[in-house]
């Protein structure tokens, strides 16, 4: 059989990677290479300033002394005795939808298997939801993955709802409103120190969205490009290279000695 990368970023001992190996058991040979520790809104970090280590906890599966992107990038790159066929990432405790998937070490961990060209999976279930379920959402999308591919570049995001889902919806990335509220306290020593990430989370319309489906009870799977140039941005801002070099002190002058 084929093997399968799983990896997450609440750590080696978190029930949903446990949940998730048990869903896709017969799928494939499963490795699993995930943080020793927890990793969450680690983002897409890479250790590149001290050496990782791969400790065995049990057969096949190892915890690693960095990031989920670390774990993927040692997995593939050569610790594995072969090259996956998938990256299933997750299953991870609490949603990664919207805006948020930039924070995601979970999302994160399938963007570094899809930067190395291999397909890849984020799977996450609302706080409160049922893992085995969610490892039956994941195993039907690893199927589906493994006999249709994904487009270059693209990577699934999954979002498994709290409730029993009522089915699955593709959706885009909703959208974060930003009420712009930091907290700030003072310390008993009298030091003002801030809190970020507080309050109710707001969203822009919510139709066609991953939170959409989710608050219907729907999974949401929603597809992710890793090529984040704005190529329209590009074309509307063709007149700035020209100008920005008239304008540029410091460019190079063309000299004829
Ligand atoms: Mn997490």
């Amino acid at each position: 059989m084929a093997v399968l990368l799983l990896t997450n970023d609440d750590g080696v001992h978190a029930r949903g990677l446990a949940a998730l190996a048990d869903a896709l058991a017969d799928v494939g040979d499963l490795y699993v290479v995930a943080p020793e520790r927890e990793q969450s809104t680690c983002g897409h970090a890479l250790t590149l300033h001290r050496p990782l280590r791969a400790v065995p906890v049990r057969e096949r599966w190892y915890a690693v002394n960095g990031t989920p992107s670390d774990c993927v990038n040692l997995a593939v790159l050569g610790f594995l005795p072969e090259r996956p066929v998938l990256v299933v990432s997750g299953i991870n405790h609490g949603s990664n939808l919207g805006d948020d998937v930039t924070y995601s070490g979970t999302v994160s961990a399938a963007m570094e298997g899809t930067l190395l060209s291999v397909p890849s999976i984020a799977i996450s279930l609302m706080e409160g939801g049922d893992f085995p379920a969610a490892g039956e959402v994941a195993r039907l999308m690893a199927l589906r993955v493994l006999v249709e591919g994904l487009p270059r570049k693209t990577l699934l995001n999954v979002n498994v709802p709290a409730v029993p889902p009522r089915g699955i919806r593709m959706t885009r990335l909703g959208h974060r409103v930003y009420s712009g509220k930091v907290i700030e306290q003072t310390d008993p020593r009298g030091r003002t120190h801030y809190w970020i990430g507080g309050g109710e989370p707001e969203w822009e319309a919510l139709e066609g969205t991953d939170m959409g489906a989710v608050h219907e009870g729907y999974v949401a799977v929603t597809p992710l490009h890793l090529d984040l140039t704005n190529h329209r941005a590009m074309a509307q801002m063709n007149d700035w290279q020209p100008a920005l070099n008239a304008q540029f002190r410091h460019a190079p002058r063309i000299r004829d000695e």
